[in-house]
């Protein structure tokens, strides 16, 4: 799940735009006659399978154009052709913007790999290193002025460390984490001219601790900024049904392979591809009439890029044929969804309405877990860009995330195989309500997939 919030709200003419025809009903539950086809896909689910995907793919950071990426969309593909799918891997650019930045104490190079807080100007200099804490107005005094301001993270915001140090009249910033997790932190704001550099925290607590018996003298180094181009990836797999079957409708499933750098991101969302794996071999074996495509996508860290460049490359004739899509990110937090229902599990929309996907998703918790799994608001993950070509969408994860969002600490101990197994019976139940032979087309047809009464919650994802 992406960081920062990408909320939309549309008008509520805007958003059911596909026709499926599908009644928005909402009554007393609505006893299934039929749930012999659940266990068709759900008792085929095997969460050891997921687990060890997960194992595999959490064992590096797969942080969106690196090596870890690739790694795992070469092993995502491989899994897709194995299992005969239509399988493709869609190259996308995504853009960096790096700085060569060099940090010398005394004579000597600091070492690792510092980095240039975002925007901070390019330049040189060389003065003497001055400790002054996190930087709070209180901490900062006259002795810093012409030195170099050895700030630790926290507390304040970066911009406001740096005014504070530069108010003093100091020449440059080094600025060390003030947690284990590297230094790929901090930005300045327009016109705060001094060279401002991220150190990690061990490197920064060395200096602190030097620092107390002798004067040190440190150059900053920072080089001018460069935008390079990297390569992200998309992997799609279609799985059609038999031609006399096809009743010309796409359901997707879609989770994200990409981590946050430094982060191995077990549940975060190596969970989520394990169960559109899961769901994708389980479904191979299963007549079908719907087309279901399998989607996993890079560099949705970065602010769902890979899936809006995956919308934006759709033919307007496969738009048209799309009928629902599930996301699944954050499926398998032990420690995520406090002790609401289902284990946490919601399914969150763009615009906070009911749709397809959340109907049929509170229908399948009611058969499958005797919970009608609620709804809420939320963007943030790749269900947006579906929502904003007008197709029913909507993200299932565990709400509230766990403590381990987004850190080092993402890792596969934290996996509960009892949440994995919950929310791909969940997903692929629903999924298969539509793609199942007996439902008639959607647009021909009113089917009832056992519509439940099922409630909007606001809980707080973080
Ligand atoms: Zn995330």
């Amino acid at each position: 799940m992406y960081r920062k919030s990408l909320t939309v709200l549309l008008a509520a003419g805007m958003v059911l735009s596909t026709g499926t025809g599908f009644a928005q009903t909402s009554g007393a539950i609505n006893a299934q006659s039929d749930t012999a086809f659940d266990n068709k896909v759900i008792k085929k689910i095997s969460a050891d399978n997921m687990y060890n995907t997960i194992a595999y793919l959490s064992e590096q950071p797969r942080a969106a154009g690196t090596e870890g990426e690739l790694r795992a969309v070469k092993y995502i593909e491989s899994q897709f052709k194995s299992l005969g799918f239509e399988t493709k891997v869609q190259p996308f650019p995504i853009y960096d913007t790096v700085q060569n930045v060099k940090v010398k104490i005394g004579d000597s190079d600091l070492g690792g790999t510092p980095r240039a807080l975002s925007g901070s100007i390019s330049g040189k200099v060389t003065a003497e290193l001055v400790n002054v804490g996190k930087a709070k107005p209180e901490e900062v005094g006259e002795n810093v002025s012409g030195k170099i301001a050895l700030v630790e993270r926290g507390d304040i915001t970066f911009v406001e460390k740096v005014q504070n140090v530069l108010n003093k009249g100091a020449v440059g910033v080094l600025m060390y984490n003030n947690s284990p997790s590297g230094n790929n932190f901090g930005q300045v704001s327009a016109g705060q001219n001094i060279p401002a550099v991220a150190i990690t925290q061990a490197q920064g607590l060395e200096l602190v601790e030097q620092l107390k018996t002798k004067q040190i003298t440190s150059t900053l180094e920072v080089g001018k900024a460069e935008r390079i181009e990297k390569t992200s990836y998309n992997v799609i797999a279609s799985l059609k049904p038999k031609a006399n079957k096809d009743n010309g409708q796409i359901v997707t499933v879609g989770a994200h392979h990409d981590s946050v750098p430094g982060g191995p991101g077990a549940n975060d969302d190596a969970s989520g591809v394990s169960a559109v794996l899961e769901l994708a071999r389980i479904l191979a074996k299963t007549p079908i009439d719907t087309e279901i495509r399998f989607l996993t996508f890079g560099s949705e860290e970065r602010g769902l890029v890979g899936s809006s460049f995956y919308a934006d490359s759709l033919p307007k004739e496969d738009v048209d044929r799309m009928v629902a899509h599930f996301q699944m990110d954050m499926i398998g937090g032990r420690d995520a969804g406090e002790d609401n229902p289902a284990g946490g599990l919601i399914m969150y929309t763009i615009d906070g309405m009911k749709n397809l996907v959340t109907d049929l998703g509170s229908s399948a918790g009611a058969r499958t877990m005797d919970v009608a799994i609620p709804y809420g608001q939320l963007g943030r993950s790749d269900h947006q860009p579906f929502h904003e070509l007008g197709i029913p969408s909507a993200l299932f994860i565990h709400s509230p995330v766990e403590p381990w969002y987004h850190q080092p600490t993402d890792t596969l101990d934290k996996i509960s195989k009892e949440k994995l197994q919950q929310a791909a019976e969940i997903v692929g139940a629903s999924v298969y309500q539509i793609a199942r032979p007996e439902t008639p087309a959607l647009t021909n047809a009113r089917v009832a997939p056992g519509t439940v009464d099922y409630d909007f919650d606001d809980r707080p994802v973080d």
